[in-house]
């Protein structure tokens, strides 16, 4: 058996119509599981590049405009992986921060990924399968940064909740890790490469020397999903050029 394979599984990726989100799916895709490729845009372009390489996956409507949106959804599905990818992030200076951009952020990015987990675990613990969570994390789950209050605050909370949870259901066979991505070139980050004196300043600190892929967050997921990482609990990984060594 080759211990890296998702052959067999059923994977959910929420926010899989681009960015990190479509790169995990595709990878997931391509590792052999079938993707269901949730998101509140259209995923339509993901799923066709699933099965265009030979995979198996089907688009989902999911939007955490309703942070409890997923709450029904798992119980007739079969998932046995999850990757909670969907987040924003929202700018301003911390004497000037509105109630609104804090509830948006911990809404989608902390509220919707607990609510969305625990919907996902009860009917697998429930049957006594296996399973793995992913939620995506961030540099600012390490570090503070500055403008950002509502997503250091949501992104610091990931990492907690993936603990608790892995303490939580270590024993009763589901894998909770995260992922803390470096600096990665993507809708979210596209003000920061556009902008010559912030993109210069972010290479200069970066051991690789670049801003990472998709695809590089993609093969971590996979990994995380598969056999090969069925003894790792609560990790977060991070998947940053070495950012955080520095
Ligand atoms: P992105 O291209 O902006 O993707 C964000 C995804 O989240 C999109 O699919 C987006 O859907 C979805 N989303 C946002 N609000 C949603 C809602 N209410 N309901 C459902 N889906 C929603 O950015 P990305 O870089 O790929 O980000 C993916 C994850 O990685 C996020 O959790 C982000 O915090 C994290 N991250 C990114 C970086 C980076 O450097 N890029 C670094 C660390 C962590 P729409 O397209 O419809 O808006």
């Amino acid at each position: 058996m080759n211990p890296f394979s998702l052959e067999g599984r059923k994977a959910l990726v929420t926010g899989a119509n681009t960015g990190i989100g479509r790169a995990i799916a595709v990878a997931m895709g391509n590792a052999g599981a079938h993707v269901v490729c949730a998101g509140r845009s259209s995923c339509d372009e993901t799923v066709a590049q699933i099965r265009t390489a030979g995979g198996k996956a089907e688009p989902l409507a999911l939007d955490f405009a309703d942070p409890m949106a997923a709450k029904d959804l798992f119980d007739d599905m079969g998932a046995d992986i999850l990757v909670n990818n969907a987040g924003i992030i929202r700018r301003g200076e911390a004497l000037d921060f509105t109630e609104e951009d804090w509830d948006a952020v911990l809404d989608v990015n902390l509220k919707a990924l607990f609510f969305t987990t625990q919907a996902f675990a009860r009917p697998l613990i429930a049957r006594g399968a296996r399973g793995a969570v992913i939620n995506i994390a961030s540099m600012l789950s390490f570090q503070g940064g500055i403008r950002v209050a509502s997503y250091t605050a949501a992104k610091h909370g990931v990492s907690g909740v993936t603990k608790i949870l892995a303490n939580e259901w270590a024993g009763r066979g589901i894998n909770v890790n995260a992922i803390a991505p470096g600096y990665i070139a993507t809708n979210n980050t596209a003000a920061l490469q556009a902008d010559p004196v912030r993109n210069k300043a972010i290479l200069e600190r970066i051991p690789a020397g670049d801003w990472g892929k998709p695809e590089d967050i993609g093969g971590t997921a996979v990994f995380l999903a598969s056999p090969a990482a069925q003894y790792i609990h609560g990790a977060i990984l991070n998947v940053d050029g070495g950012w955080l060594a520095r």
